[in-house]
């Protein structure tokens, strides 16, 4: 069967393959299989001490032409650069919400809540929860992606509910208003706690003040039997783009040069404490690390570090 020009590899390929090839011939032909399309996990668990974690992917939708969202003061050349070194198209990009739940043992936290009731609704029934489970609802900031799953037409979507957010968001979309907080959120400002820098949910949840993104944006640290990890909300809103180059202008960034100071003064504190974030828009699973790198931070995703956690 062998020639004289044939390669020991494809020799032994040709062995191996040969015993199969009578079954293949006879076996009755079956129908392609049907094409599925793209899929991605909708939640992702991992405990924190004594806490569970849950992020929620609530959507993902590309973005077209994304410089004119997360690179307003940089050069195009500049902007395909970076891109290019990261892997990444400049012309196009995909973005991600996702709210996540903290389970403290005594209490059921949702840190924002989506597009629109849902979507939150849905992924919380993949991830096991009902919606009268939640006991706290967190608002991050008030912009649309945020606080449109609260409620909707059929009323509020978690009944049980009290609701937290910072003083200064509230105070500011009170007076200025916007559609989605005129209609869901300040029908509920009774019921709202306000809290300032260092405010805290419940017991190892702890509010950072992240002023920029908007007038009063939080963060929110958590710490459970020593182990921390701090939801950074839209602090920073691309893992290349915003980290690596922190004074790069973002189209939603309401106060530009105070979002830049606080990706500095946030981003700088997680590398230097190796402490890892989930980010609302960083890709799925929205978890990992940052590190110092040149005049920013690089993203490093966490792989299997939260899974050791126990
Ligand atoms: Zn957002």
């Amino acid at each position: 069967m062998t020639t004289p020009r044939l390669t020991r590899r494809s020799a032994l390929f040709a062995a191996a393959a040969a015993p199969f090839a009578p079954a293949l011939l006879t076996r009755p032909a079956h129908a392609a299989a049907e094409m599925m399309g793209a899929t991605m996990p909708s939640f992702n668990r991992f405990k924190l001490g004594g806490f569970e974690v849950t992020t929620l992917l609530v959507g993902s939708r590309p973005l077209e032409n994304p410089q004119e969202t997360f690179g307003l003061n940089a050069s195009p050349e500049e902007f395909a650069a970076l891109s290019e070194a990261n892997f990444i198209p400049a012309d196009m990009s995909q973005n991600f919400f996702t709210p996540t739940i903290v389970n403290t043992g005594s209490e059921l936290v949702l840190f924002d809540t989506g597009l629109a009731p849902e979507a939150i609704t849905g992924v919380l029934a993949a991830a096991g929860y009902t919606p009268d489970q939640i006991d706290v609802v967190v608002l991050t900031h008030m912009h649309g992606d945020h606080i449109g799953g609260i409620a909707g037409d059929a009323g509020v979507t978690f009944p049980n509910a009290r609701y937290v957010t910072g003083s200064v968001e509230h105070n500011h979309w009170a007076g200025a208003g916007n559609e989605g907080f005129d209609a869901k959120v300040a029908p509920l400002s009774d019921q709202m706690t306000m809290l300032d820098d260092g405010g805290s949910v419940v017991s190892g949840v702890t509010a950072m003040a992240a002023f920029g993104h908007s007038p009063g944006h939080m963060a929110y640290m958590l710490e459970s039997e020593g182990q921390q990890l701090v939801l950074a909300a839209d602090t920073a809103n691309h893992y290349v783009w915003s980290l690596q180059k922190p004074d790069w202008e973002v189209r939603f960034d309401m106060d530009k040069a105070t979002a830049a100071a606080t990706r500095r003064a946030v981003f700088g504190m997680l590398a230097a404490d190796r402490v890892p974030f989930v980010g609302y828009h960083m890709p799925f699973p929205g978890v990992g690390y940052v590190e110092a790198m040149g005049d920013g931070f690089r993203f490093v995703p966490v792989s299997y570090q939260m899974m050791l956690n126990g």
